[in-house]
């Protein structure tokens, strides 16, 4: 006698269940995919109890025949696909054919359907593995799908539902996610009795996001619009300050279905860096098609993962998008009102005016505070970041020539123009103003530096007038912003800069650390290291980047390695080295209570005007706060 049996319909229906069915929620999401692949314009969703008691889906679409209202319940019985070659432009959301057999698997189901041309409606119950035949009944066209008594017959995953207010939430986010996308269609969602969402077909996803969302997400968003190398995307992306400590803010679709992608989910992050704080998220809302020959959907039973054909392309795209859109939108902190006029004249424009409201507030605040607590003081006091332990030795900088020996002044207001001296209590406390002479526009700021007019203050930030106020400057936010963008640039056309060292040291290494050491040696030796390994728990260092001081390289390679430990599974070359440029740039550069010569001074401002976003370090804290005439006057109360 044998001991491998097949097993019952029945059994296999209940584990393909436990995959694809494990809440309500789940439920509800294949039950409008089933309306939407049978195009309808409205879909009702009625929940009792959570989900628990009764979900109920009802659709205007195309309708089942008594035959297939039949088939339908079967296992593998689908109208979708056809052929293997099918499986490759999946152009619906189900295809599977698992998802009814699977609910009337574990709950009672009962499907009533009628096609828009046939006369008479049928339904068919299921309940456990007993089909029963189809009847005839009276019912308007479309279909109408009845679960009760969710896992009745899986007390295991009763257990595990929640109270009924989770699991609306839960399903309202499963709504949402496909509302979203599907704007043209009209959703209900009534628990109870009450009309949770009542959402008629709209042209904008906009307003979908505002109805499922609220209107603080919605007012915040800039809206995005690209057709390029057969890749679409359209749909909006939260300005930086609006940032989330979370991705769960990131909605991806592609051809339409909701996506989890950690390419799409790099690249938004290149896009942002340096605008937005590392710890915090973009919001966005991307709707993404390509031909569904270039993507492969069936990696999972949920399909909420993906398997591009060209991930670079991908990537890149989703990073041209995004960087274009927020390269277009100024977004260095001013403290002029008009700014929000400068966003593109779409009727979402005006929405988020509000939000650039908000956070000129916020920078108004942050500044106030500034005159607050850093008032400079004559001879350099106990500010934030004016300790004086750096003695300016990041040595190799391009910034840092033979001049650099240049004692450190022991006068802040050295070399400050007459009228902001600090021969006086009042004078100096205040912030130096030349009303009355021209005054150099912020593009002349190299100028300016060049004739020794910008002032380097708590040696952490510089200072200088421009045509309508002041610009006050963050040393090192700056020169890590203008590092990054050298070094991204220099590792385009080769390995970075690299120092033998004399000796090799060797240096302790975990497993996972020399694994990453030989996945990634080639970008390691871009980045300009040359390591090998040195018994089984120990690397030998030959050769450094020469822009690291020799005294941090070991934490500096142990950060790294962590780093890159971290990224795990596939990533792009590009992805890596893009965070590895940041975080050399970061060690790389300037400190604050790095005293700087006037030569670096210039050198560090006539690049300013060089590099992209040279308002933002990498890290997303601004480099440079603008102060206008007119909101001296008002802080004077001059006006
Ligand atoms: P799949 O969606 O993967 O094909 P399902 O088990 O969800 O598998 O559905 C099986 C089949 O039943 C579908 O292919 C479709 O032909 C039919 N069907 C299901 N729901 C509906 C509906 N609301 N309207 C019309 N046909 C439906
Ligand atoms: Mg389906």
């Amino acid at each position: 006698m044998s001991r491998i049996h097949v097993l019952s319909d029945l059994l296999v229906n209940k584990i393909a269940a436990g995959e694809v069915i494990e809440r309500p929620s789940s439920v509800v999401k294949e039950l409008v995919e089933n309306s939407l692949d049978a195009g309808a314009s409205r879909i009702e969703v009625h929940i009792e109890q959570g989900g628990r008691k009764l979900i109920r889906v009802v659709d205007d679409g195309a309708g089942m025949s008594a035959e297939d209202l039949q088939l339908c319940v079967h296992p593998h019985a689908t109208s979708k696909i056809n052929h293997e070659d099918d499986l490759f432009k999946i152009a619906t959301m189900g295809f599977r054919g698992e998802a009814l057999p699977s609910i009337g698997s574990v709950a009672q189901l009962k499907i009533t359907s009628r096609p828009r041309d046939a006369d008479a409606a049928h339904a068919i119950r299921v309940v456990g593995s007993r089909i029963e035949p189809p009847e005839v009944t009276h019912a308007a066209p479309g279909t109408s799908v009845e679960v009760r008594e969710l896992f009745f017959n899986v007390p295991a995953r009763q257990k595990f539902l929640r109270t009924p207010q989770t699991e609306m939430g839960h399903i309202t986010e499963q709504l949402a996610r496909m509302a979203l996308v599907y704007p043209e269609v009209g959703f209900k969602l009534v628990h109870n009795g009450r009309a949770v969402h009542d959402l008629h077909a709209t042209e904008s996803m906009h307003r979908r996001i505002t109805e499922f969302y609220g209107r603080e997400i919605a007012e915040q968003l800039m809206h995005v619009d690209r057709d390029e190398h057969g890749f679409k995307i359209h749909g909006y992306i939260g300005y930086p300050a609006a940032g989330r400590t979370n991705t769960k803010w990131q909605y991806l679709f592609l051809n339409k279905r909701f996506i989890r992608d950690r390419f799409v989910g790099h690249a938004m992050r290149e896009a942002y860096r340096g605008l937005i704080d590392p710890h915090r998220h973009p919001v966005a809302f991307l709707a993404m098609e390509i031909d569904p020959q270039e993507v492969d959907v069936n990696v999972h039973p949920t399909k909420v993962e993906v398997r591009w054909k060209d991930s670079g392309k991908v990537y890149s795209q989703v990073l041209s998008c995004l960087r274009e859109r927020l390269l277009q939108t100024d977004l260095t902190p001013d403290l002029s009102t008009d700014r929000a006029s400068e966003d593109d004249g779409d009727a979402e424009a005006s929405d988020a005016e509000g939000s650039l409201g908000e956070r000129q507030q916020r920078i108004r605040e942050s500044i106030a505070d500034f005159f607050k607590n850093a008032r400079p003081v004559v001879g350099g006091g106990a500010g934030e970041g004016s300790s004086p332990g750096g003695s300016g030795g990041a040595a190799g900088l391009p910034y840092r020539g033979a001049a650099s020996s240049t004692a450190y002044r022991s006068s802040p207001w050295e070399g400050l123009p007459a009228s902001g001296g600090p021969s006086d209590e009042a004078s100096a406390s205040s912030i130096p103003m030349q009303p009355q002479e021209r005054v150099p526009s912020d593009a002349d700021l190299a100028a300016l530096a060049e004739s020794g007019q910008v002032l380097q203050v708590h040696r952490s930030y510089l200072v200088a007038e421009t045509e309508d106020g002041l610009v006050i400057i963050d040393q090192h936010a700056l020169h890590e912003r203008i590092m990054f963008e050298t070094l991204a640039a220099q590792i385009r056309s080769g390995p970075l800069e690299s120092q033998r060292l004399l000796l090799p040291e060797s240096m302790d290494v975990t497993p996972d650390q020399l694994e990453v050491i030989e996945t990634h040696g080639e970008t390691l030796k871009l980045m300009g290291f040359e390591l090998t390994p040195f018994g089984p728990n120990a690397i030998g260092v030959h050769a450094v980047p020469s822009l690291l001081k020799a005294d941090r390289v070991h934490d500096f390679l142990r950060d790294l390695l962590d780093r890159l430990a971290e990224q795990s599974g596939e990533v792009t070359q590009e992805m890596v080295t893009n965070d590895l440029i940041s975080m050399m740039a970061c060690k790389a550069a300037v400190k604050a209570g790095d005293s700087l010569t006037q030569e670096e001074i210039q050198a560090l401002l006539a690049r300013r005007q060089e590099v992209e976003r040279s308002s933002n370090c990498p890290h997303g804290r601004p480099t440079s706060l603008r102060l206008t005439l007119r909101d001296l006057e008002k802080q004077f109360k001059r006006t």
